[in-house]
């Protein structure tokens, strides 16, 4: 044990459990009239990960760099000179450069690779003072949902270490799971941000396409990566995204539009009209109590004066489809950069200059994201360009169009964030398409470009957490942050 360690475990001794971390935003009072206590909450942090270790949630903490910056913290408060997260402990997913820390995308391909400068969402938080405590595990390059594809090991689920904690955000979802931090921010593509909130019952975030800077953020599928939020109370997740969000002169694709005071308008106070997609909750493959959950949430909203509607969206079979053909063909082109030349890993017995590309990417890369690179190069290959890629390129307009259109006459839709609860390690791994099917229905807003949260609702028979997906217009994050928290507080009969 490290000098450190020992410390925080004296610290901490006569607790002898792990300690609740309060939200942050209960705090802010408290941390005005006594500023020190920033400190102990680190400590309070980093005794509760080393005692998770079992977990593999983090890939690399900060511990000293983090009390270092506590004491600064403490000072800037005392001196009224602080910023507005001044005392949030956050972790960040292994995909985000921050300025002078190792970053891997949990990859063994970029071992030693070490960023130069920070994603804008991080410099951002560092701005306001937040405090980084560490990189957190996931699925490689994103490419996963069960966060099993980490050249770091497996993500154990806090509720059940038998059980994945989702992914590929995996880490990140159970560092806020089990109090590690007040707030994580991942990455959501096609899922990675909702399915582990869902997984592991707290709050997850995926902001719409664009609104977030993607500086700084290890690319997969350029046109659909988003940044994303974990938290367990909306209003932490509120305060980061008004932090995080807005134009940055390194991202031309990132959005001009002004960001709101998100965590101003937490309250829902109209009648909102809701739809339902029927294909959703018809679907085989979803568990019947995740379907009870979500038709118990919806009657509580009619009863609450809302109304909710069923609409036909015979889409959604080519969904998953289309965002798998997409997303390879992008990861591939994205990929081909990583050849053992520049950085990162490079094969110790090439000895051609063929062979140092093939051995660097064959040994570098792990199953998963060689499996995405082939499917890639082959829908973008002159002879399936056409009917693959060109094809799903129209398919994920039509897809646009018809979500757009329902959400002119609708404020949300509603649905489930995943088919199953939590499943257990190993369950999936032989089979990519099962595992592909985890991500039914989170691709969906990937598709459409559009704003997406996923809430706890309920837990089944095992204990597992629900989670409840709604969707929002683009750009309607205040309506979707609003509405979560109202439907949070909703009491419902099952
Ligand atoms: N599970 C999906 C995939 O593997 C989503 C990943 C993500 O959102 N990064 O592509």
């Amino acid at each position: 044990m490290t000098g450190l360690k020992q410390i925080i475990h004296i610290y901490y001794k006569e607790m002898g459990k792990l300690t609740e971390l309060k939200p942050f935003s209960s705090l802010i009072d408290t941390l005005q009239n006594e500023p020190s206590i920033s400190i102990d909450i680190v400590k309070q942090c980093l005794y509760n990960i080393d005692n998770q270790q079992n977990l593999n949630a983090f890939v690399r903490t900060y511990d000293e760099e983090a009390l270092a910056t506590a004491a600064q913290v403490t000072h800037k408060l005392h001196q009224q000179k602080a910023g507005k997260l001044a005392g949030m402990v956050v972790g960040i997913k292994d995909l985000l450069c921050y300025q002078d820390h190792p970053v891997q995308a949990s990859s063994k391909i970029l071992e030693g690779f070490v960023s130069q400068f920070s994603a804008t969402c991080v410099q951002r938080l560092v701005d306001e003072d937040a405090i980084i405590i560490g990189h957190q595990n996931c699925d490689e390059f994103g490419m996963g949902s069960s966060n099993e594809n980490s050249a770091f090991g497996p993500v154990r689920n806090a509720i059940d270490t038998t059980r994945v904690p989702g992914g590929s955000s995996g880490g990140s979802a159970v560092a806020v799971q089990a109090d590690m931090c007040h707030v994580a921010l991942g990455t959501d593509t096609g899922g990675s941000v909702r399915q582990p909130a869902a997984f592991c019952g707290i709050i997850g975030l995926k902001p719409t396409y664009s609104r977030i800077s993607r500086h700084g953020m290890i690319a997969y599928a350029s046109s659909f990566d988003t940044i994303g939020i974990f938290a367990k109370d909306i209003r932490d997740c509120a305060t980061v995204l008004e932090v995080v969000a807005g134009a940055d002169t390194f991202d031309s694709t990132v959005s001009k539009q002004p960001v709101p005071h998100y965590s101003d308008y937490l309250t829902f106070g109209k009648k909102a009209k809701i739809a339902y997609l029927k294909e959703t909750l018809a679907y085989t493959g979803l568990q019947d109590e995740i379907r009870l959950h979500t038709t118990a949430t919806m009657d509580a909203l009619k009863q609450a004066g809302h109304q909710v509607e069923a609409i036909d969206f015979p889409l959604l079979e080519y969904v998953l489809p289309t965002y798998y053909v997409l997303t390879t063909a992008e990861a591939s082109a994205n990929l081909a950069r990583l050849d053992g030349v520049r950085y990162g890993y490079r094969s110790p017995s090439a000895h051609t200059i063929e062979e140092l590309y093939t051995k660097t990417r064959s040994e570098g890369f792990g199953q998963e994201v060689q499996r995405r690179i082939l499917l890639g190069a082959f829908v973008l290959g002159a002879n399936h360009y056409e009917d693959c890629y060109i094809k799903a390129k129209k398919i994920r307009r039509l897809i646009k169009d018809k979500l757009q259109a329902i959400l002119s006459d609708y404020d949300f839709i509603l649905l489930p964030t995943t088919p199953s609860t939590a499943f257990k390690i190993g369950f999936n791994a032989h089979d990519p398409l099962a595992m592909y099917w985890a991500d039914v229905y989170t691709t969906l807003a990937s598709v459409a470009g559009l704003p997406a949260i996923s809430i706890p609702n309920g837990t089944d028979h095992q204990n597992l957490p629900i989670g409840l997906q709604i969707i929002a217009n683009s750009f309607e994050e205040t309506h979707l942050l609003g509405f979560a928290n109202y439907i949070m507080q909703l009491p419902k009969k099952i």
